[in-house]
């Protein structure tokens, strides 16, 4: 199989996204021909996740699908650090494993298999430190104008729940001249949003500089031109301090959107899960000195020994800080963690009770959130345009990719909308996960509009004048 056409498959988180994307850069410019239409492939790139057990069945189900197609399959990713030469055992069309500390060895691997059509290959180092400072080809596959930026990898907390520093190692920070180079070339690509992602962003530096240096990231970021956003996800509790949200604060180019998982309120929950107890703190600081940001935030239900009672502290302190965006989910039993040891493991019936409880909760919060918004003019990444319903489709600062609500976009007599830009937009109406609103050209004098609370309509239009 001579230079083999290479198919790909990108599963899970961020991070994985972006590594997939080095895999491909570094094979196009071996010479590789590399397509998405994986009917035309003959073999195929899969990068798996395997963070808990429902995204572990998805990986296997993708592979078994392809294979089923009659592909030759490339594993990489977590699911390949998780279970290295088993799946080859598992899987026949399986040629080669690579692990997440191994994907800049992606080129020689597929040489290999595509020499000899015997051949089956491990490239899995049992614990990824691997530590790729240099700038390395990417292909960017991100829709509109965005791009992930991956500025460390690993990480060296241990939440008992969590099985990441298993399968990614020690957090290993890029240096900020890397980043930066980076970021210019995104940039000079077309993006004008650098969304900046690991598994504990606000600890970046620490093993390199000796000091959270993410603010000092966001400085040098800031210098580059024509980059409009620069986003920041996943935030850890303790390391979220004053001089990073001063930093946000100060900087124009970063959205004033903070993604800080908690996980849970519970001090003995927390400590059960080997987590800051106190996330009150956090909070308290962060809408002291961004009261103008929003915040994103995730939870986990149904923790071994979570009482009712440790429950309903979940819920009031949800129902206390109000989030912007947020996600649940059921805890996720995993014997390769500590949780999985721990007694008291509760029922999946009680664990989706009380997931459901909080989306109902956070359905109303997020509505009002949205319906405050209405008469509002707020900058907008145009992203898309939906033909069935004649509008564009973006995000605002305060919305990352994927997880986030959308903005939709209609182009007013003064104001066309411009794909792949910033826009700016006038909000007129509130549903309880998305916007829609009307291109502004800035001329136009907005003045308060009324939203009828039960659905976020509006009861007097939003009025327009010179
Ligand atoms: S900080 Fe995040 S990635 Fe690290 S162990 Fe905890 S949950 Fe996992």
């Amino acid at each position: 199989m001579r230079n083999p056409k290479i198919g790909v498959v990108s599963l899970g988180c961020p991070k994985n996204a972006t590594d997939t994307e080095v895999m491909l850069g570094l094979l196009n410019e071996a010479g590789f021909e590399v397509t998405f239409d994986n009917d035309e492939a003959e073999l195929c790139l899969v990068n798996t996740c395997s963070f808990i057990g429902d995204a572990r069945k998805e990986s296997v189900r993708t592979l078994v699908e392809l294979a089923d197609q009659g592909k030759e399959l490339i594993i990489a990713g977590c699911l390949a650090q998780h279970f290295k030469e088993e799946l080859l055992t598992e899987i026949p069309e399986a040629r080669a494993v690579v692990g997440t500390g191994d994907i800049t060895k992606i080129v020689d691997v597929i040489k290999a298999v595509a020499r000899d059509s015997s051949l089956r290959v491990v490239e899995v180092s049992d614990v990824p430190n691997n530590y790729d400072d240099e700038v390395l080809p990417r292909m960017v596959t991100g829709v509109g104008a965005s791009a992930y930026l991956k500025i460390a990898e690993g990480c060296d907390h241990a939440c008992t729940f969590c099985i990441i520093p298993l399968l990614r190692g020690k957090f290993r920070s890029r240096t900020i001249e890397s980043l930066v180079k980076e970021a210019r070339i995104l940039v000079k690509g077309g993006v004008k949003e650098i969304i900046l992602v690991s598994q504990d962003s606000s600890y970046y530096g620490l093993d390199i500089y000796n000091k959270m240096a993410l603010p000092e990231l966001l400085e040098a970021l800031h210098e580059i031109e024509d980059l409009d956003w620069i986003r920041i996800m996943y935030c850890y509790p303790t390391e979220t301090n004053r001089a990073l949200l001063e930093a946000i604060k100060r900087l124009p180019k970063v959205v004033k959107y903070v993604d800080i998982p908690l996980q849970h309120s519970h001090p003995a929950v927390l400590s059960a899960m080997a987590r800051p107890r106190n996330p009150e703190k956090v909070m308290d600081l962060i809408r002291e000195v961004l009261p103008e940001a929003k915040i994103r935030s995730t939870f986990i239900v149904g923790f071994p020994g979570e009482t009712d009672e440790q429950f309903e502290h979940l819920v009031q302190f949800i129902e206390k800080y109000r989030f912007d965006r947020l996600g649940v989910f059921t805890y996720s039993k995993q014997m390769e963690v500590p949780s999985g040891h721990m007694d008291n493991q509760l029922t999946e019936k009680v664990k989706k009770a009380r997931r459901n409880r909080i989306m109902r909760l956070q359905h109303d919060i997020a509505f009002a959130s949205n319906k405050a918004m209405v008469g509002q003019v707020i900058p907008v990444l145009i992203e898309s345009f939906d033909e069935s319903k004649k509008l564009y489709i973006g995000r605002s600062q305060w919305d990352a990719p994927g997880i986030d609500n959308q903005v939709y976009v209609r182009e007013s007599a003064e104001a066309p909308v411009y794909m792949a830009e910033v826009n700016m937009v006038l909000v007129e109406e509130a549903k309880p996960y998305d916007l829609i609103g009307v291109a502004y050209s800035g001329t136009e004098q907005v003045v308060k509009a009324a939203v009828n609370e039960h659905d976020g309509a509006l009861v007097t239009p939003v009025s327009i004048s010179r």
